[in-house]
């Protein structure tokens, strides 16, 4: 498989590059020359195969010339210890998305990088020095992922004090070949720092430099293997109505009667419907537009997927795009959701190298989502179908809701990505509804002690700390 820069599709590199480059020379992204479909065989499959074999054939026509069938395997197979599972609450069905080790979706992408780099650079004698900035979530993912592996080390930048003291923990409390930089500024301060260190040809004498932020090809690609896993579990109606490690108050949810509800309580709940043979609308709380763009490749390579809905907070720069077809970025604004504060979202590139604004309008309903609106929502969820709902899937639940209130979702099922749990947004959380139930990755983060190096948002302190 061939990659193109967004901005030029005259020069095409291999994935290798893709990967290593990060961004294309001329400041474009990376984007597959073609979107390979499933065969027959596996998308009549995808409901019955082992969230690893699907991982395997979603990534492997996007590196096979470079990657070996087996060393594909083993690279999932250390990747995913954990899968996705699709889960019903209340009228509708959650993909949970937050069982790895950092407890949000980035672990997917993360972890397929870390392998990914690793292997690539097999059998080079100069370590690796991977730079990366981070606002809180996306450092967490990349320091786990990348933490022991043999010939690369990781320097995180994160605003001192302006992270939640879990995602310190996460970042700066793992230690070998993973240091922590608390960095006296803001993140935009940390981005610069990274962004500058990376353009520095002094410094690249002294080290082999990579980012790992979220635009990389090998990040985006494998979040696609869970769009296609879930939507082979809805369209073969096998969903896991006894998830014992969902955080729930009722150990499962009934199944409906003829109504079509259950009863908890002495109250009745509209039930989810499992339509089997019917395609899914997937929601997507969406910020920088990575996780949606990887469902478009899914729902591209053939996985039963009806429509998407792309939900935000009010950094509404997408749905606004969607319904004027005008283009407008902006600052972006503070809010709940913070992982999703994101104004000019870097994969609206990638999405509008692929599908033009019509195409668009077809797959994608546009919706946003108030900050008092999601308070509510994270309580009225967990009141009314015992479930706890962590600020940016609330985004996504109330984005159904409203577009449900218009008549805009259609009558398939319907399906919310939960991209983080809601005991890393406890702040926010807890006062709602109360104490969220610790999962155990979380538990032992919270034991870390945090060892960062505290430096000005300086660049020449900054390089003196990479020493
Ligand atoms: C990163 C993140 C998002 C936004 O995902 P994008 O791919 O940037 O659209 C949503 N929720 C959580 C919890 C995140 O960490």
């Amino acid at each position: 498989m061939r990659y193109y820069s967004t901005r030029n599709r005259g020069e095409a590199v291999n994935f290798r590059s893709a990967v290593f480059n990060g961004l294309a020379p001329d400041g474009g992204l990376y984007v597959p020359e073609e979107i390979p479909p499933y065969s027959q065989a596996v998308k009549s499959s995808l409901g019955k195969m082992d969230f690893r074999d699907i991982a395997f054939e979603t990534i492997k026509p996007y590196v096979h010339d470079e990657i070996p069938d087996s060393t594909l395997r083993d690279i999932v197979s250390s990747a995913y210890p954990f899968s996705a599972p699709l889960v019903p609450a209340g009228d509708r069905l959650i993909l949970e998305l937050f069982h790895g080790p950092t407890a949000a979706f980035k672990d997917f992408g993360a972890r397929f990088m870390a392998q990914a780099f690793s292997w690539l650079r097999r059998g080079e004698t100069k370590p690796l020095r991977i730079l990366t900035a981070t606002s809180g979530d996306t450092g967490g993912a990349v320091a786990d992922g990348f933490f022991d592996i043999p010939g690369i080390s990781v320097t995180v930048l994160y605003p001192k004090g302006r992270i939640t003291p879990l995602q310190e923990k996460q970042i700066a409390g793992l230690g070998k070949n993973i240091s922590a930089l608390a960095v006296e500024g803001s993140f935009d301060d940390c981005q610069k720092l990274a962004k500058t260190a990376l353009a520095d040809k002094d410094l690249k004498k002294k080290f082999t430099l990579s980012s790992a932020n979220s635009i990389n090809i090998a990040r985006l690609i494998p979040q696609a293997v869970y769009y296609a896993s879930a939507a082979g579990m809805a369209f073969a109606g096998k969903i896991n109505l006894d998830n014992k490690a969902t955080p729930r108050v009722f150990g499962f949810i009934a199944t409906a009667d003829e109504s079509g509800t259950y009863g908890v309580d002495g109250k009745r709940y509209r039930s989810v419907s499992l339509n089997k043979g019917t395609p899914i609308t997937l929601c997507v709380p969406s910020g920088n537009f990575g996780n949606l763009t990887a469902g478009l490749y899914a729902m591209k390579m053939g996985a039963p997927i009806l429509q998407f809905i792309a939900a935000t907070n009010v950094n509404k720069t997408v749905p606004d795009y969607l319904a004027s077809g005008e283009y407008l970025p902006r600052d972006s604004k503070a809010t709940i959701s913070n992982a999703m504060d994101v104004g000019a979202p870097s994969n609206f590139e990638r999405m509008s190298a692929h599908f033009s604004h019509e195409e668009m309008r077809r797959i994608i309903l546009g919706v946003s989502v108030s900050d008092d609106e999601t308070r509510d929502t994270i309580e009225r969820v967990y009141r009314e179908a015992g479930y706890y709902i962590d600020p940016h899937s609330a985004v996504g639940w109330k984005g159904v809701d409203k577009l449900r209130a218009e008549n805009k979702t259609g009558d398939g099922q319907v399906g919310i990505l939960a991209t983080a749990h809601p005991y890393k947004f406890s702040e926010i959380v807890k006062p709602l509804i109360g104490s969220v139930p610790v999962p155990s990755s979380l538990a032992a983060a919270m034991e870390r002690t945090v060892k960062a190096k505290t430096i000005p948002a300086d660049y020449k302190a900054f390089v003196g700390a990479l020493v």
